[in-house]
């Protein structure tokens, strides 16, 4: 199979260019083609020599996602239903937000890692995305603006899957998305969320980025998080928090800690005093996230005031807490769930 075009940064393509016997400049054009003008085939490259737009369409593929639904919210949230080549569907969402249009991206079809609360994880795992994909639903997400002339602000890594079980695309996106030929995203309006992949969190600290990093982590403890999170019996709460304090010392940037409020569950004020004690001290923002309502989950939302006491009793500990704002909440909110209804029973059936 053909990459895809969106694989490349500009200093990749000056590289491809070279061995083509062409100009660097050619780089500079072909970025414009596709991170400036948006075209959508080859063909459409008019200062490209006709050669050179055929190479190009012989080395690589330019679409990769064929809308399947598009949903827009009464709030302004545009959620899309993308078909991948290969038949699978992902989820991109823009949320309007009043500093800017924030996307929501997917970087795996599905997810193992099994998170209770979560429609992502039904069926299971069913394939990585390449770097390209992803930066694709980017610029899907900036051609959809364009008819506003509004402009993608930021990009969060939160949508279906584990970002840091795909690091190398994931990674490689990030520096896609922040070249400043490009779709010049800054690094610090992209975030990526990881459900606590350890050895991932050690080699992100390395990568030299400014991006904000949010760890999922919805319990005060060991034993709540196994129940809730299956990813801690690899990878125990006191190994996450040590890669953490790792990655804030040796970035000298601070976590989000999102913690979802699951009705019954995590929600409680011992819950809100255990987790205030643990991160007590330490350089991060509490994200409470009020949980949505997964049909084919059991779990139910926490009431507003008892979120506000939750917040209280973490403020007691002098942190930083923010309540998540609701993004699409008449349309299929939760990560996963458009995707979710339109699997068939036997393909939610955990691979
Ligand atoms: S919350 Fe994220 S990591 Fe957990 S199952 Fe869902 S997609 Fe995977």
């Amino acid at each position: 199979m053909k990459p895809f075009v969106y694989e490349k940064t500009h200093s990749e393509w000056k590289e491809w260019m070279k061995k083509e016997g062409e100009s660097s400049f050619r780089a500079d054009q072909i970025m414009d083609w596709l991170y400036g003008k948006r075209v959508l085939s080859f063909d459409e490259m008019s200062n490209l020599s006709k050669s050179l737009r055929q190479r190009l369409a012989d080395a690589f593929q330019l679409d990769p996602l064929k809308v399947i639904t598009v949903q827009q919210s009464s709030d302004g949230t545009v959620k899309f239903l993308f078909q991948l080549y290969d038949g699978h569907a992902i989820e991109t969402v823009i949320m309007r937000n009043n500093y800017g249009n924030s996307v929501c991206v997917t970087t795996q079809v599905g997810c193992r890692v099994g998170c209770t609360f979560c429609a992502s994880t039904l069926g299971g795992l069913k394939r990585n995305l390449s770097a390209g994909e992803v930066v694709a639903q980017v610029v899907a997400a900036q051609r959809y603006l364009d008819q506003m002339e509004e402009r993608v602000h930021s990009v969060v890594i939160m949508g279906i899957g584990e970002p840091f079980e795909n690091y190398d695309a994931t990674v490689r996106f990030m520096r896609v998305i922040n070249d400043p030929k490009g779709l010049h995203i800054g690094q610090r309006h992209i975030t990526v969320s990881t459900s606590g992949i350890v050895p991932s969190i050690y080699r992100f600290a390395e990568e030299g980025l400014q991006v904000g990093l949010a760890i999922s982590l919805h319990a005060p403890n060991q034993e709540l998080r196994k129940r809730l999170m299956p990813v801690s019996y690899r990878y125990p709460l006191e190994e996450l928090l040590e890669a953490c304090a790792y990655y804030i010392q040796h970035t000298g940037r601070r976590i989000t800690y999102e913690y979802a409020l699951i009705g019954g569950k995590n929600d409680r004020s011992e819950h809100a005093h255990a987790l205030g004690k643990l991160l007590e001290g330490s350089r991060s923002l509490i994200n409470l996230i009020p949980v949505n309502h997964v049909p084919e989950r059991n779990y139910t939302r926490t009431p507003r005031n008892q979120i506000f006491r939750f917040q209280r009793i973490l403020q007691s500990y002098h942190l930083h807490v923010t309540i998540r704002r609701e993004h699409g909440s008449d349309i299929d909110a939760a990560c996963g769930q458009l995707r979710a209804k339109h699997m068939t029973p036997e393909e939610k059936k955990t691979s």
